[in-house]
């Protein structure tokens, strides 16, 4: 294991459509979860119409439903939002007793540019953690920021598993998330979500600098035909995604 956060030559971030369709309400199912796991082994997402939140890890995809179900997901499930990579750690240290607070100070003193996108992987045993689901929408969609207002939220006191994200610049809030987008499973995979909160007893920190970012973009009619335009939507992103 080096212990340097210099991107790797090789290492990608792959991301899925963007985070502005998502405030705009395009939640239709555009990518294939098996062209998906293509482009990455690790990674965060949610699933068709915004049922639940997606947890790549190690290879295999869950899905962490809006009814607090957690269920594998098909090769041929189509998913309207995914950010993925093939995660190669290059820096990892134990950690222990952090809020989510001090969790975020704690990798934004170790990562060395807020400019670049760094991979973020705790495999640990959590006093507490809160996540929130998002529940499937009915057509015709609403905006993410009404959207989320009936998540589901759950909270877990002593639990054991994998948090796991990525951290972004925050000149790139719209097309994908600044700062910290982090989602959970346990080691069970009965429980998880996007996280809220949480605090870590202790753990393994791993992480990842990538300096090359692709974006797919949607191909299906709903994305293809809306009115999207360039407009400031910072409030509405931190407000559905709560960083
Ligand atoms: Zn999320």
């Amino acid at each position: 294991m080096t212990d340097d956060l210099s991107p790797r030559p090789s290492g990608v971030l792959h991301q899925f459509s963007f985070l502005d369709a998502l405030v705009a309400g395009l939640y239709e199912g555009a990518f294939r979860a098996s062209d998906v796991l293509g482009a990455g082994d690790f990674g965060v997402g949610c699933g068709d119409a915004l049922d639940g939140e997606i947890v790549l890890l190690d290879g295999a995809m869950h899905l962490c439903r809006g009814d607090g179900q957690v269920v594998d997901v098909a090769p041929d499930a189509l998913l309207p939002f995914a950010e993925v990579s093939r995660f190669t750690p290059t820096h990892t240290e134990a950690v222990a007793d952090l809020t989510g607070l001090d969790f975020d100070a704690l990798v934004d003193s170790l990562t060395p540019s807020g400019n670049l996108f760094y991979g973020i992987r705790v495999d640990g045993v959590f006093e507490r953690m809160t996540v929130r689901e998002a529940v499937r929408q009915q057509q015709p969609y609403r905006g993410l920021a009404e959207a989320v207002k009936g998540q589901h939220e759950d909270t877990s006191a002593h639990t054991t598993g994998t948090l796991i994200g990525f951290r972004g610049p925050d000149v790139f809030q719209g097309l994908s998330v600044a700062e910290f987008h982090l989602h959970y499973i346990n080691d069970a995979r009965s429980f998880g979500g996007h996280v809220m909160d949480f605090q870590l007893r202790s753990g393994m920190l791993a992480l990842e600098a990538y300096d090359t970012f692709t974006l797919h973009l949607p191909e299906v009619a709903s994305y293809l035909s809306a009115p999207l335009r360039r407009h400031d939507s910072d409030a509405e992103i931190r407000e559905a995604e709560g960083s």
